[in-house]
C-alpha cells in the first residue's frame, strides 16, 4: 500500500513549525488514540500513521531526508533489519513523546525515565555504477549496543537495581522555591529511579557496551551525493531500556574514470582526430550500460557537445532518466613521421589557398587583427 505523504497526515504545510506540528498530533491522537477506540482497527492505523508521521517531522535529520528523498528516505524496510519505527505498536509511551520534553528530559516508560539512543552518520563511498544501479553494501558501524549480560539494566545477574533513595524511584525529586515547587530530575539516580548497588561486570554498570556491527545496507539506484537511507533502529542503543537511535547512512560518490554527473546527467570528453572531425563519421563512445555510436558530421569543431538522449541516469525520486553528454575535443597529432609532416605541409598549402572557405574562423580572425592595427 502506497504511504500517505506525512504532511498530509498531519494536516500541515511542508513549512510547518515544530509547534504546529505537535498541535495537529496532539489533535490526531487524542481523536484516534486506541485507549479511546477499543477494538477499531481503522483509528489504530490512522494513529500509528499519525505517530509514525510525526516522528519522522519532528526530527531534524529524518525531516531533511524525507523532503528530499520521500518515504525512502526514511523508509525503515530500506535497511536491512530495520525493526519499524521504534515503539509504533507501544501505545503507552505515546504521551511521553508528546509531553515528555515539557518535563525536560526522556519520556517516561514503567515509572523510569528513558532516553533514546543517539542517531548516527555513516558516510558510504560509493562508485557511479553502484550509485546509478542500486547495489546492497555490508558496512561495520562502532556503536553502542545494550548490554547482553544485564539487558541493559546495569545490574549483575541475578542481582536487580534498588529504588533510589533520593526520590523514592520516582526520578524526579520536588524543590521548594519560594512559593512554587518546582520538579527536577533526581540528582543521584538521573532520573532513572534506580540504584545499581551491584553493578554488571559486562558494562560496568552503564547498561551498554561498544561493540561494532554488522549491517547490510540497500543502496536505491540513482542516488546522487549527499542522499542518505535510514536505517531504523540502527543508531545507539538507548540509556535505561529507552528507544535506539537511527543510523543515517549518507552516499559520497567517487571520482569516475570516465564520466562527470551533474544531476541527472552524465558528461565525457571525447579527443578526435583532425581527420574525423574534418570528414566525419561514426564514433563509438561508452555509456554506463555498454557501447553506444554517435555520427558526428564533417566540419565538427573541438568543444562540440553531442546529446544521447535518456542515457543518463533514472533519477532515484522522480524516474525522470537523464541524459550522455559527449564533448568533443579534437587533437592534435604529434610525433610525426617525415611523411605525414610532408603530407600535412602539403594539405597546410592547399587550404591556405581556400582561406575562408576552409577556415572561417581563421580568416575572421585575420581579418580582425588587421583591422585592429588600422
Ligand atoms: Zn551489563
Ligand atoms: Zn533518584
Amino acid at each position: 500500500m502506497a504511504k500517505k505523504d506525512y504532511y498530509q497526515v498531519l494536516g500541515v504545510e511542508r513549512n510547518a513549525s515544530d509547534a504546529e506540528l505537535k498541535k495537529a498530533y496532539r489533535r490526531l491522537a487524542m481523536k484516534y488514540h486506541p485507549d479511546r477506540n477499543p477494538d477499531d482497527k481503522t483509528a489504530e492505523a490512522n494513529f500509528k500513521e499519525a505517530k509514525e508521521a510525526y516522528e519522522v517531522l519532528t526530527d531534524a535529520q529524518k525531516r531533511a531526508a524525507y523532503d528530499q528523498f520521500g518515504h525512502a528516505g526514511v523508509d525503515p524496510s530500506m535497511g536491512a533489519g530495520g525493526g519499524g519505527f521504534h515503539g509504533a505498536g507501544n501505545f503507552s509511551d505515546i504521551f511521553g513523546d508528546v509531553f515528555g520534553d515539557i518535563f525536560g528530559g526522556g519520556a517516561r516508560r514503567g515509572g523510569k525515565q528513558v532516553f533514546r539512543g543517539a542517531d548516527l552518520r555513516y558516510s558510504l563511498d560509493l562508485s557511479l555504477e553502484d550509485a546509478v544501479n542500486g547495489t546492497e553494501v555490508t558496512i561495520r558501524v562502532p556503536t553502542l549496543v545494550q548490554c547482553d549480560t544485564c539487558h541493559g539494566s546495569g545490574a549483575k545477574p541475578g542481582t536487580a537495581p534498588k529504588t533510589c533513595d533520593t526520590c523514592g524511584g520516582h526520578g524526579q525529586v520536588r524543590m521548594q522555591q519560594g512559593f512554587f515547587s518546582i520538579q527536577q530530575t533526581c540528582p543521584t539516580c538521573h532520573g532513572s529511579g534506580k540504584m545499581v548497588t551491584d553493578p554488571c561486570t559486562s558494562c560496568h554498570g552503564q547498561g551498554r557496551v561498544n561493540k561494532t556491527k554488522t549491517l547490510s545496507v540497500k543502496v536505491p539506484a540513482g542516488v546522487d551525493e549527499g542522499d542518505q537511507v535510514r536505517l531504523s533502529g540502527e543508531g545507539e542503543a538507548g540509556e535505561n531500556g529507552g528507544p535506539p537511535g537511527d543510523l543515517y547512512v549518507q552516499m559520497r560518490l567517487k571520482p569516475h574514470m570516465i564520466f562527470n554527473r551533474r544531476g541527472d546527467d552524465l558528461y565525457c570528453d571525447m579527443p578526435v582526430s583532425i581527420a574525423t572531425a574534418a570528414l566525419g563519421g561514426e564514433l563509438e563512445i561508452p555509456t554506463l550500460n555498454g557501447r553506444a555510436s554517435i555520427k558526428i558530421p564533417a566540419g565538427t569543431q573541438s568543444e562540440k557537445l553531442f546529446r544521447l538522449r535518456s542515457k543518463g541516469v533514472k533519477n532515484v525520486r522522480t524516474g525522470h532518466v537523464g541524459d550522455l553528454y559527449c564533448k568533443i575535443s579534437v587533437e592534435t597529432p604529434v610525433n610525426l613521421t617525415s611523411q605525414q609532416k610532408e603530407l600535412l605541409e602539403e594539405f597546410e598549402k592547399l587550404t591556405r589557398e581556400g582561406g575562408a572557405k576552409h577556415s572561417p574562423r581563421a580568416q575572421s580572425w585575420t581579418d580582425k587583427i588587421k583591422n585592429f592595427f588600422q
